[in-house]
C-alpha cells in the first residue's frame, strides 16, 4: 500500500504536468507562435489551465491532504514530506476559494490582453488596450473578494505572489526607502560629476552580444543541458521541470547594456530552478520560495555580480576583445562607471540600481489605488504621469513610454511589482550574509570564479524550493527579517564612490 504521502505526492504530480504543459504553451506564445496563432491559444492555455485548477481543488485532493497531514504529523519538520504536504495544503485552500471558471475566463482574457498589449505599445496606443485593461482590474477586484475578509484589499494580489505578505509591510519598507533613495539620486544630481555611458550606446553586433552573454552565464553555472535561451520582447524564465529550465532574453542592436544585463538577469532565476532538489520534481516547489526570493536571485547576478569591478576586471578584456572597434580604447573604470550611471529615466527596465526601486514605488501606489477604486482604468496614463513626475522629475512623451511599457498589467499581475523591490532588498541582506561565510569572494569574482558563490546559493536557498515561506527563509539564513538599511548602505556606498559624494 502505498503511504497517504505518495498518494499525494502522485495528484500533485498530475497538477504539476498538466499546468506545464499550459506553461509551454505560454512559452511558445512569447517566442515562436506566428501572430495568428492567438485566439485558440488562448482557448488552449484557458482550457488547460482549467483542467489544472479543477484537479487541484478536487474533494479527492483535499482529502489527501488531510490523511498526509496527520500521517506526517510528526515528521521531522525539515523533511519534504513534513514540508510539501503543508505547503500544498496552503495552496489547496487559497486555490479552493476561487471558483473554476473565473480561472477559465480569467486566462482566456489575460491571454487575449497580453496580445493587444504587443499591438499597443508600439503604437503608444492606449486606447486600444483599455477594454482589456478594464477587464482585468475588474476581474483583479473580484480576486480580492474571493479572499474576504482582508485587512487591505490589495492583500491578496500580494500574497499570490509573496505568501504571507502584508500590503502594510511593504508600505513600511517603501516609506523607509522612499526619502533615502530621493535623497542619494538628489545628491547625485547636485554633485555635478555626470557620468558618460556613450560607449554602452554604440552599434553591436547581437551574434556576438548573445555569445559573450551566453560564455558569462555558462561561467556562472547555467547549465545549458537542463535549458536553452531564446528571445522574446519581455525577457523572462520558465519551468517546465528540474531538467528544463529556459530563459529568454532582449538585444539591442545600438545599446550593449539591455541583452547584457538581462541575460545575466534571467540565468539568475534560471540556477534557482535547476537547484531544487531533484526530491522536490513534479510539485510546486519548484518554483521556489517567492517572487521576491526569486528576485533576490536574479538581482544578485544581475547587480552585485554583474554591475561589479570584480567581475568586469575577469570579463572586460574579453568584452574588449569582442567589440575592439566600439570599446578598444574604453578603459575599465570609464565602462564601469557607465554601466552604473544613475540618471532618473522612464523605462524601469534601463534603470539604474539608485532609481530602480522609485519605478516599483509609483506603480505599487497605482495599484492599491485601483484596487480601492480610487482609480479607474481609464484615468491611468493621466496618474501615471503626474506620479512619474513626482518620483522622478518627468514626464513621458506618449505611453508607450509610460503606462505601457510593461507586460504585467496586460498579463493580469497585480501585486508583482513589489517584489522586484523586495528582491533587491533580499539580496543584498543574503549578500551580507555570503562575504561573511565567503570572506574571498571578490577575489573569486575577478578570477572568473563562481563555483563556491553558486554552491553556497543551492545549499542554503534554491534546494529547498518552496519548503519554507520567504521570510522564514530569510530568518534561517541571515537570523532577521527583511530590511531596508542593507540596502540603503550598499547604495549609499557604491554611489558614493562612483560620484566622490
Ligand atoms: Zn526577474
Amino acid at each position: 500500500m502505498p503511504s497517504h504521502y505518495e498518494r499525494l505526492r502522485n495528484l500533485i504530480g498530475t497538477y504539476s504536468d498538466i499546468d506545464r504543459a499550459g506553461q509551454v504553451l505560454d512559452w511558445d506564445q512569447q517566442t515562436y507562435m506566428p501572430p495568428g496563432g492567438a485566439i485558440e491559444r488562448a482557448e488552449q492555455v484557458s482550457t488547460l489551465n482549467r483542467l489544472a485548477h479543477e484537479h487541484l481543488v478536487s474533494d479527492e485532493m483535499g482529502e489527501a491532504i488531510e490523511a498526509a497531514l496527520h500521517e506526517t504529523a510528526n515528521a521531522d519538520r525539515d523533511t519534504d514530506e513534513h514540508r510539501v504536504v503543508r505547503h500544498m495544503s496552503r495552496f489547496y485552500t487559497k486555490r479552493r476559494r476561487i471558483p473554476a471558471e473565473w480561472i477559465g475566463e480569467w486566462t482566456r482574457i489575460t491571454s487575449l490582453a497580453q496580445n493587444a498589449w504587443e499591438k499597443a505599445r508600439p503604437a503608444s496606443d492606449f486606447a486600444a488596450f483599455l477594454p482589456h485593461l478594464e477587464k482585468i482590474i475588474d476581474y483583479r477586484r473580484q480576486y480580492s473578494e474571493f479572499f474576504a475578509p482582508y485587512d487591505h484589499v490589495y492583500d491578496p494580489q500580494l500574497d499570490y505572489f509573496e505568501p504571507g505578505m502584508k500590503t502594510a509591510e511593504v508600505r513600511a519598507v517603501f516609506a523607509e526607502l522612499r526619502p533615502a533613495q530621493v535623497e542619494l539620486v538628489q545628491a547625485i544630481a547636485d554633485r555635478g560629476r555626470p557620468v558618460d555611458d556613450a560607449p554602452l550606446h554604440q552599434a553591436f553586433d547581437i551574434q556576438k552580444q548573445w555569445d559573450f552573454g551566453v560564455d558569462v552565464v555558462t561561467q556562472f553555472g547555467y547549465d545549458f543541458t537542463r535549458g536553452r535561451q531564446d528571445r522574446s520582447a519581455h525577457p523572462f524564465t520558465t519551468f517546465f521541470g528540474l531538467g528544463d529550465v529556459r530563459i529568454t532574453t532582449r538585444f539591442l542592436g545600438d545599446y550593449i547594456g539591455s541583452g547584457l544585463f538581462s541575460t545575466m538577469h534571467e540565468s539568475g532565476h534560471a540556477m534557482y530552478g535547476q537547484g531544487v532538489s531533484p526530491s522536490l520534481a513534479r510539485t510546486e516547489n519548484i518554483h521556489g520560495a517567492s517572487y521576491a526570493f526569486h528576485e533576490s536571485q536574479s538581482r544578485m547576478w544581475e547587480n552585485l555580480v554583474g554591475r561589479s569591478r570584480p567581475f568586469w576586471k575577469a570579463f572586460y578584456p574579453k568584452l574588449q576583445k569582442t567589440f575592439f572597434a566600439q570599446l578598444g580604447s574604453v578603459d575599465l573604470e570609464t565602462f564601469y562607471r557607465a554601466i552604473n550611471k544613475v540618471e532618473r529615466s522612464l523605462i524601469r527596465v534601463e534603470a539604474d540600481e539608485a532609481t530602480y526601486n522609485l519605478h516599483i514605488m509609483l506603480r505599487f501606489e497605482l495599484e492599491l489605488d485601483l484596487m480601492e477604486k480610487r482609480l479607474e482604468a481609464r484615468d491611468l496614463p493621466e496618474a501615471w504621469n503626474r506620479k512619474v513626475k513626482d518620483y522622478l522629475g518627468l514626464t513621458p512623451k506618449n505611453d508607450r513610454e509610460g503606462v505601457l511599457q510593461d507586460i504585467h498589467w496586460s498579463a493580469g499581475y497585480v501585486g508583482y511589482f513589489p517584489t522586484y523591490s523586495l528582491g533587491n532588498l533580499i539580496s543584498v541582506q543574503l549578500w551580507e550574509q555570503i562575504r561573511k561565510d565567503l570572506p574571498d569572494l571578490e577575489r573569486q569574482i575577478e578570477g572568473a570564479r563562481f563555483a563556491d558563490l553558486l554552491a553556497w546559493l543551492r545549499e542554503k536557498i534554491h534546494r529547498h524550493g518552496a519548503k519554507y515561506e520567504p521570510v522564514e527563509l530569510l530568518r534561517r539564513i541571515t537570523g532577521q527579517g527583511l530590511q531596508a538599511a542593507p540596502y540603503l548602505e550598499y547604495l549609499r556606498t557604491k554611489y558614493g564612490e562612483i560620484y566622490g559624494l
